[in-house]
């Protein structure tokens, strides 16, 4: 995929998707800054990653919904390696009730992680991606950004808000061979959905075509194909990695 010596940031990837999307990239021996909040998980999950192969691994721990954060984030990379090739918007939470128990607390958070977050790193590494006149970015949507789902209206604003911002930077920063896609995954087993109930999950496999949950090497697969060359006529796309729930 000749990624290696690339530069990647992937935000949220102590664990689940992002965590396979760095091991897939650490892999091919790009360098990759792994951030989440939480500094211990963070340090655990690089040790494990470090052993993939040639790239360095970098925990850097910081909260994407802090426009400061994420610009510090972004600085520590630049400073360490003089660039970043790819950014990868992957953090991510869920906080659930029905429209009208939903507290304002409840969208606030989910909206300033999920949305703001991915604005605040966008912002931060596209000036060092203009400056090289060459970047990809991919944000982590979700299916649930296109279809809705009751109980998720905050989270499918989020995922939905996700893609108009995918299509509105693509526009913007192709003109410096920047591309942008967005990655929407289905029901993917990981510790945000661990949490079903054994009923919904039976129900949720039955409208999955493939007849199965998806695994997050399904969705790093995918990152790793539209960050490489081969994918260097491909942007503003929304590509599903869902099993066929979209179709
Ligand atoms: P996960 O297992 O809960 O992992 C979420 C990651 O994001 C963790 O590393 C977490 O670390 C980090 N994170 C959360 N809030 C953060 C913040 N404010 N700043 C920085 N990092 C933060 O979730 P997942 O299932 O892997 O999901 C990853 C992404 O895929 C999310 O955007 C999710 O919406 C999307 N997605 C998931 C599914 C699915 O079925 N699992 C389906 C569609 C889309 P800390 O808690 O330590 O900060």
């Amino acid at each position: 995929m000749s990624l290696s010596g690339k530069v990647v940031i992937v935000t949220g990837a102590s664990r689940g998707i992002g965590k396979a999307i760095a091991a897939m990239f650490a892999g091919e021996n790009a360098h990759v800054a792994i951030t989440g909040r939480n500094m211990s998980a963070l340090q655990e999950t690089a040790a494990g990653l470090s052993r993939l192969g040639e790239g360095t691994i970098v925990p850097l721990s910081g909260d994407v919904a802090q426009p400061a954060a994420a610009a510090d984030m972004v600085k520590a990379v630049v400073d360490q390696f003089g660039k970043v090739d790819v950014l990868v918007n992957n953090a991510g939470i869920t906080r659930d009730n029905v429209l009208l128990r939903m507290s304002e607390e409840q969208w606030d958070e989910v909206l300033d992680t999920n949305l703001k977050g991915a604005f605040n790193c966008i912002k931060a590494v596209t000036r060092p991606m203009m400056k090289k006149r060459s970047g990809c970015i991919i944000n982590i949507t979700s299916v649930v950004g296109q279809m809705g789902n009751a109980g998720q209206v905050n989270y499918a604003a989020s995922k939905a808000g996700m893609i108009g911002l995918t299509k509105s930077v693509a526009r913007e920063l192709a003109g410096r061979n920047i591309r942008v896609n967005a990655v929407a995954p289905g029901f993917i087993e990981t510790d945000m959905t661990a949490e079903l109930p054994e009923k919904a999950r039976e129900e949720l496999i039955n409208g999955i075509p493939l007849g199965t949950l998806g695994q997050p090497d399904d969705v790093a697969g995918l990152v790793l194909f539209l960050s490489s060359d081969k994918a260097k006529y491909i942007t503003g796309q929304v590509v599903n990695v869902d099993g066929g729930m979209v179709m």
